[in-house]
């Protein structure tokens, strides 16, 4: 059985009373709403980690990710934040590979396949961030573009590293913009993803891997989203900002 994961990535948003306004609320909601076979994921910016770690310690179904990871161990790297840095203060996975991260930060393959590594070497999970822009979809390259960020990234990790890690499709024309993906979209790329995983890893690792979609989910679209077979959760923008909505998003399964 697969894990269906919900992930809620809070960017650069929120200060620390907000933060943690934000998460007692969804704290509250998910021990008393949301079913024990959904893992909760919140994504809040690195000053918050700590204390946003300290008020969910008590619940199960709430677990923490930070946004970004440095590839690099410790040392003279101004601005950066360790994996052993984040394991201390209780997060549990990291994202990697996020477009904005992708684009603004021109972060590539290679600094992504080393930022997995660092996180993996001190026990986080790396969500590891695809998908493709406009361009490539309107040219009909997407599975293709999609391909090839797996191949430049995940297939270099070993099949016991494979195994922690989580993939999150979301293509760019749809992050923040409203325009999701139809579930039908969504999940033929899921499935081609879960494909390729196939090939570079093992039809009963690509099967167990977890592939959550990402871009412009709600409330009203993510029932839709999460019944198709090969999609198993969200990983959660806009929509996470807000504690009734990230909640009933978590209750579509
Ligand atoms: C994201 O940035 O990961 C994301 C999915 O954003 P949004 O839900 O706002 O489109």
């Amino acid at each position: 059985m697969r894990k269906k994961i919900v992930a809620g990535n809070w960017k650069m948003n929120k200060t620390a009373e907000e933060a943690l306004s934000l998460v007692s609320e969804i704290d509250n909601m998910v021990k008393d709403e949301v079913n024990d076979d959904v893992t909760v994921i919140v994504t809040p910016p690195f000053p918050f980690l700590q204390s946003v770690s300290k008020l969910t310690q008590g619940n199960d179904k709430l677990h923490l990710a930070a946004q970004d990871v440095s590839e690099h161990e410790s040392g003279a790297y101004t601005g950066e934040v360790s994996a052993a840095m984040l394991k201390s203060v209780g997060v549990e996975y990291v994202l990697v590979g996020h477009s904005e991260r992708r684009l603004y930060h021109h972060e590539d393959a290679q600094k992504l396949y080393q930022k997995m590594k660092a996180a993996l070497k001190h026990g986080l999970k790396p969500i590891f961030c695809c998908g493709e822009p406009l361009e490539e979809r309107d040219a009909d390259r997407h599975f293709e573009y999609v391909g090839q960020q797996l191949k430049d990234s995940v297939s270099y990790l070993s099949n016991e590293e494979f195994d922690q890690i989580v993939i999150a499709y979301e293509p760019i024309w749809a992050i923040g913009t409203g325009k999701t993906a139809s579930a039908e979209q969504a999940q033929e790329m899921h499935a081609y993803i879960r494909e390729q995983l196939s090939q570079m890893f093992d039809a009963e690792a690509a099967f167990n891997c977890t592939i959550l979609y990402g871009g412009s989910c709600n409330p009203g679209n993510a029932q839709e989203i999460f019944s198709k077979e090969d999609v198993d959760g969200g990983l959660i923008g806009g929509a996470s900002l807000k504690s009734r909505d990230f909640t009933d998003i978590i209750k579509s399964f």
